[in-house]
């Protein structure tokens, strides 16, 4: 299986994305995580990363986009993988075209967390006291929501005229979530 989740800021990606790998044995690779584990080592795309990441922007696809290519050309990535947090951009799509047909090998579905706004923006605000986050600050928030809306929400139009687009209500509990992106995912698997 090769999946992309996207939403907007808080939709609750990265816990998901956690579950929907581990259902397909797959890894799932977020950008996001990815860019923080090299801001807090220190390295040079983490120092380059960090200066669009705490303004809420985001980082320029030339960088993102090795990034990506590298880590899907790791053998575990072979068999499949979920992107989460890319592609984030028109470009990046394009990109990410390439990576893929590369390979030999085809996107199979792209999942839509949708969300209400408001609420997203508690639940960040929530997450920034437990996990301290830099970019979870209200100003950051409203950037990242900003910026989602500008460059990647465009995408969702994309991948629906491809057929791959699985809309899923993010809204509620984390379980109730994941058994709603696992009955519509199940049957893309078995098609
Ligand atoms: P969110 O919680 O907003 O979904 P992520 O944890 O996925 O955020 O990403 C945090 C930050 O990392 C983004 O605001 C951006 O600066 C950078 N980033 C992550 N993925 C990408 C990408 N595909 N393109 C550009 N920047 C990215």
């Amino acid at each position: 299986m090769r999946l992309i989740i996207m939403g907007p800021p808080g939709a609750g990606k990265g816990t998901q994305a956690r579950y929907i790998a581990e259902h397909f044995s797959i890894p799932a690779i977020s950008t996001g995580d990815i860019f923080r584990a090299n801001v807090s080592q220190g390295t040079p795309l983490g120092v380059e990363a960090k200066k669009f990441m705490d303004a809420g922007e985001y980082v320029p696809d030339e960088v993102t986009n090795l990034m990506v290519r590298n880590r899907i050309d790791e053998p575990d990535a072979e068999p499949g993988f979920l992107l989460d947090g890319y592609p984030r951009t028109v470009a990046q799509v394009e990109e990410l075209d390439g990576m893929i047909a590369f390979t030999g090998h085809r996107l199979d579905a792209v999942v839509v967390l949708t969300v209400d706004q408001d609420e997203v923006v508690q639940r960040l605000l929530q997450r920034a006291q437990t996990e301290g986050r830099a970019d979870d600050t209200e100003d950051v928030i409203r950037r990242r929501q900003e910026i989602y809306t500008e460059q990647t929400a465009p995408l969702i139009d994309v991948y629906r005229d491809r057929g791959l687009l699985v809309e899923v209500d993010g809204m509620g509990e984390v379980d109730d979530v994941t058994k709603r992106i696992f009955a519509t995912l199940d049957v893309v698997s078995e098609s």
